[in-house]
């Protein structure tokens, strides 16, 4: 064995899960710490009788106090980096295919757990890659990936945007800035099918962007298209889009050469961003767009009470469960907004609902939409089950991958 490392050793009984390639092993799993390791050091996990099961690297800090970064008994250096990075990116050629033509494109690179690289997210947004840091380990050699990243993606920039809560767990603090090449623009423009979109990945949500939605913005013009060559003529001036958590307005303005659309979010800046946005597509559109600073919970039940209509009504709330405990408190949640967005299809019309938790389970969201169908007295069918992307994989060893489940559901 490879063993210059400290090594932890596994309770009898709890070896299942890492056999089986879960990354994550928490406190309660751990019969011994030899060696004296210091947070963020790698660290070898063996079994009572020593057999070699994994090594990753190792923070006390954390309730999950190893991560894996290999089920193979072999070094943690350069050449394991430069393997799992190259493996990520070719992973997503198809994305990179249509920057390398020159259109402006974003989409995820590394998507940590799911990439076997626990901690690690990178997103690409034309000319310029975002790299969070979620562990004091990746923390620790983000100049490093940074550089290696340079190496086998060439692009202008690397930013940093390690700023979320989750890095607490780990006794950080935010770290935001430049770790390599040019400075990101105030905004880095993309292109989301045929439509300019602005991105500010120093301010903006996440590492700037919902990338996890962007395969389901394509949909909305299908659904336009086919409602208005349905029985009813429908014309742009009334085909009606209502975009709930609208965010910069991304779904909408996949609409707008359609549709009448109304975005509501709670955040101003996202919202001035979106009439930004349709500025810079086509003027003209500003006249059949809403841009709404509401909580979409009151002004959803003003809807329903005022019984307002719409052919198409997008449900794409923030994570409400951040744990199992909040499960019931968020069902609730998404019960009640499901049912008042249901309310609000109109007859033969489109409800596309999402759920962002982790601890809600894809058969869990779909039991709460159902009980809301139930309530509000509407059928509805099941038209597509929706997901992130292919440049957001999920290990099949990682269910905590699966966090964005959605439903595209016609409503009678
Ligand atoms: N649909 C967007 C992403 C939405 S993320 C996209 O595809 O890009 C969730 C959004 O909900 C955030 O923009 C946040 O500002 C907003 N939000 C959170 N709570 C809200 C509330 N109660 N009412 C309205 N908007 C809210």
């Amino acid at each position: 064995m490879t063993t210059n490392f400290p090594t932890i050793v596994i309770k009898p009984g709890r070896e299942k899960p890492i056999i089986q390639q879960h990354p994550w092993i928490f406190s309660g799993a751990i019969a011994q710490i030899n060696g004296d390791p210091q947070p963020g050091d790698i660290v070898t996990v063996i079994d009572k009788k020593g057999t070699f099961l994994g090594r990753g690297y190792w923070n006390v800090k954390s309730q999950i106090q190893v991560r894996i970064l290999t089920w193979h008994d072999e070094p943690i250096d350069e050449t394991w980096w430069r393997k799992m990075l190259k493996r990520a990116i070719y992973g997503r050629s198809i994305q990179a295919g249509a920057a390398e033509r020159g259109a402006p494109f974003a989409y995820r690179l590394i998507n940590a757990e799911n990439d076997f690289i626990p901690g690690l997210i990178v997103d690409r947004y034309d000319q310029w890659l975002v790299l969070q840091a979620l562990t004091l380990y990746i923390d620790q050699q983000k100049d490093m990936i940074s550089k290696l990243l340079h190496e086998l993606l060439p692009v202008k920039g690397i930013y940093e945007r390690s700023d979320v809560d989750v890095r607490g767990k780990e006794g950080l603090k935010s770290s935001v800035g430049n770790l390599l090449g040019e400075e990101p623009p105030p905004y880095i423009e993309i292109i989301e099918y045929g439509k300019k979109l602005l991105v500010d990945v120093r301010k903006g949500h996440k590492t700037g962007y919902y990338l996890d939605q962007v395969g389901n913005h394509g949909l909305i013009s299908t659904l336009l298209m086919n409602q208005k060559s349905g029985s009813l003529p429908q014309t742009t001036e009334n085909t009606s889009v209502l975009n709930l958590f609208s965010y910069t307005g991304t779904f909408g303005i996949q609409a707008l050469d359609q549709a009448h659309v109304t975005n509501v979010d709670s955040s101003n800046d996202a919202l001035e961003i979106a009439e930004e946005m349709v500025k810079l597509n086509n003027p003209e559109w500003l006249e059949r767009c809403e841009f709404i600073q509401a909580d979409v919970f009151e002004l959803l039940h003003d809807y329903a009470a005022e019984n307002k209509k719409f052919d198409v009504v997008i449900l794409d709330p923030p994570k409400f469960a951040h744990n199992a405990g909040q499960v019931e408190n968020a069902a609730r949640g998404y019960k009640d907004i499901n049912l008042n967005a249901i309310k609000c299809v109109k007859y033969g019309g489109y409800l596309m609902t999402f759920s962002c938790s982790g601890a809600i389970s894809t058969d869990l969201f779909q039991k709460i939409v159902f009980g809301a169908l139930a309530d509000s007295g509407r059928q509805a069918q099941i038209l597509k089950h929706l997901g992130p992307g292919d440049d957001h994989p999920v290990a099949l060893t990682f269910p905590e991958g699966a966090y964005l489940k959605g439903l595209l559901l016609r409503v009678y």
